[in-house]
């Protein structure tokens, strides 16, 4: 069981963590209708302040993933970036946190038209270190394939299409490996279960299409910028399976995987077996970044103190 932190923000109010429970019947546990986000709050011990990444765009896809289930969340991206800012002061934050905001169905019906439904708000806090091995972790191509974008639109986060990923991580583990990579219908490399993921050839950054049925990843958006920064190529392009084999170097993007190497796919390594440096030098600028020690990208962040 997860630790979670004292209070949490519901709908409008801060509650305490075991007061927060839902009826047995609540349309989102039995359907997947809910949409979410996840978002990393980091702690700077340099100048004693917690820092929340990137909260106005994730706020901003929640909405986006809202708009597209025709569930009305009910507050606007500013009350939930104050609700946030709320409910980590009352929580009395001085460490590195994940941050989950979600509005799902709560009305207890079995009915699968949501558009009148009761929704409920709530942001919730947990203590949060590493998702993956920043040392660089094994990865497996998996026989299930990424949802297509013409079956559900992979541009919005809902609760739901996350059996998808959870299917694919369980076959990554069983067979010894430590994370997932979906293909697409097309058989293109998608994501993995919760990351967006780069190749690097030749010097140069490769990462699928947003339109090859893949979540529109901010890390993804965060390392694109930050890479063009520090002078390298990065593209936009289909990437087929044996692209990924013969890669110099790979890694997976995400709010909770970071920037975390992939050191070898289906047995090949990758590179030498180590994490290679151009994704090193991505890691720690991006590290540097979202802990505000770089001021170009200070407004991307969110002083909490
Ligand atoms: N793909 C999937 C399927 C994810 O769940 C996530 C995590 N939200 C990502 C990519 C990475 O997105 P982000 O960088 O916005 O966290």
């Amino acid at each position: 069981v997860q630790h979670l932190m004292k209070y949490v923000w519901v709908n409008g109010k801060l509650i305490p963590e075991k007061e927060a429970t839902i009826p047995i019947l609540t349309h989102a546990l039995h359907y997947g209708t809910s949409i979410f986000e996840g978002i990393r709050a980091y702690w700077n011990s340099d100048n004693n302040n917690l820092y929340v990444f990137r909260a106005r765009d994730h706020y901003v896809r929640f909405h986006d993933s809202a708009k597209i289930m025709s569930i009305k969340v009910g507050y606007s991206v500013d009350e939930l970036i104050d609700a946030t800012v709320e409910l980590l002061r009352a929580n009395d934050v001085h460490e590195d946190v994940y941050i989950r905001p979600i509005t799902f169905v709560s009305a207890s019906t079995v009915n699968l038209d949501i558009r009148n439904l009761d929704v409920t708000t709530a942001i919730i806090t947990v203590p949060f270190g590493h998702y993956l091995e920043p040392k660089g972790i094994k990865a497996k191509v998996v026989s299930w394939l990424r949802v297509h974008n013409s079956m559900f639109p992979m541009k919005a986060k809902v609760s739901g299409i996350y059996v998808n990923s959870v299917i694919a991580i369980i076959d990554a583990k069983v067979s010894g490996f430590d994370e997932a990579i979906l293909l697409n219908r097309d058989g293109y490399v998608a994501e993995g279960s919760g990351e967006n993921i780069f190749i690097i050839k030749d010097g140069i950054l490769y990462t699928p299409p947003v339109y090859d049925s893949i979540l529109e990843g901010i890390t993804r958006d965060t390392v694109i910028t930050i890479a063009r920064d520090l002078g390298l190529t990065v593209t936009e392009k289909r990437i087929t399976r044996e692209e990924l084999y013969t890669a110099d170097e790979v890694f997976f993007t995400g709010t909770a995987a970071e920037v975390t190497p992939v050191v070898n796919i289906d047995g090949r390594v990758i590179g030498n077996g180590e994490p290679g440096p151009i994704a090193l030098k991505v890691r720690s600028y991006y590290m540097d970044v979202v802990h505000g020690r770089v001021s170009k990208y200070k407004n991307w962040l969110t002083p909490i103190y």
